[in-house]
């Protein structure tokens, strides 16, 4: 059992693949000075299985891929096969551009639930976003993934004045479709120029919305990290990813690795474990996962202020989202 000082048992891992990606979203990576992490110091596929089986000894039952682009990584179908074979739910976050090419290998490692990243239905502002024209594709994506009887959780990062005008077009789409619709809070991280009034909370797009429909609240699951609601008629759900507004650290279950096997125990800690070095070295991995999650903060990394609001994030010390594995 992996637990910390703050009595928390941690049973997920989210596994990051490569630091590199086929979109260029601007509110994950910075703007300039993108260099990716040379192939040699990512965990190898017989490392990472070595690595996720430590973890699976050690009580994890889910493991989420992740990155960068997880699909991008040229080993990714070798992974997902060996880890597929691995006693846990295995799951992915995508950008969905190569998810059609992936449907057989997804099967096979008996993938059935996938998270896909779109923050706008414009093509225009799609592009402006992810500065790539693929909104089209990522589109049928998500409908032949639905075909296939996935279920599909769309995460849509909101931002005041980019697509916060979306949010009802969005929850429109899980009247029909059994889609699930996630909104997450934008997050400061290295180089995204981040600004605490760029936040739209959960609140206050709520506050809309009610103006709007009729839903009602759901029954969150244990360490949810999203909040669920649901339109009367409708067959998918909408749900709000606090981590701003409302951090959920209390109940935090999660556990990262970067794709330099370096472990973080938040997604805001400013320290890392080096996971890959030990295991390099022959030494054992054990010990060093638990130090490190002994010592996790009790909320956001120790790093930020009370609420927020008063939040600076340029003193927030981390890695970008694309290097740390979201
Ligand atoms: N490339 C994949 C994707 O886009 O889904 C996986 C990696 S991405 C870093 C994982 C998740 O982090 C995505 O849903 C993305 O929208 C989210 N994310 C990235 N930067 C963020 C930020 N600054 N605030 C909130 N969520 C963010
Ligand atoms: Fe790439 Fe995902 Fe980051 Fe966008 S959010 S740049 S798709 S890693």
């Amino acid at each position: 059992m992996i637990t910390d000082q703050h009595q928390r048992v941690h049973d997920y891992l989210r596994l990051s693949l490569t630091d590199s990606c086929n979109f260029r979203c601007t509110y994950c990576m910075p703007e300039e000075n993108i260099s990716c992490m040379p192939n040699a110091h990512l965990m190898q596929p017989d490392e990472i299985e070595q690595i996720a089986r430590t973890f699976v000894k050690l009580g994890v039952k889910k493991i989420r891929l992740t990155g960068g682009e997880p699909l991008v990584r040229k080993e990714a179908p070798q992974i997902i096969g060996q880890l597929g074979k691995l006693p846990v739910e295995l799951s992915i976050t995508t950008n969905g551009v190569l998810v059609d090419r992936f449907l057989p290998v997804f099967k096979k490692a008996g993938i059935r639930s996938l998270n896909l990243s779109i923050d706008t239905l414009q093509r225009d502002k799609f592009k402006k976003i992810t500065r790539r024209d693929r909104l089209e594709k990522v589109w049928e994506n998500i409908l032949l993934l639905v075909e296939e009887g996935i279920h599909v959780k769309l995460n849509v990062v909101l931002m005041k004045g980019v697509n916060d005008e979306e949010v009802m077009d969005f929850i429109q789409l899980t009247r029909e479709l059994p889609l699930y619709v996630r909104f997450i809070e934008f997050m400061p991280f290295d180089g995204n120029r981040w600004e605490n009034e760029n936040v739209i909370t959960a609140r206050q797009v709520l506050d809309r919305v009610e103006q709007e429909v009729s839903f009602i609240k759901l029954k969150d699951e244990k360490h949810a990290t999203a909040k669920k609601f649901k339109l009367l008629d409708a067959v998918g759900t909408f749900a709000f990813i606090t981590t701003m507004s409302e951090p959920f650290c209390g109940d935090c279950n999660r556990m990262r690795l970067t794709a330099d096997g370096k472990m973080k125990n938040c997604l805001f800690s400013r320290d890392e474990a080096d996971i890959l070095g030990t295991l390099r070295r022959g030494e054992d991995i054990v010990p060093v996962i638990k130090m490190c999650m002994w010592n996790k903060h009790a909320k956001m990394g120790g790093q930020f202020s009370e609420t927020y609001e008063k939040t600076d994030g340029a003193s927030i010390d981390n890695r970008s989202m694309i290097k740390i594995g979201g």
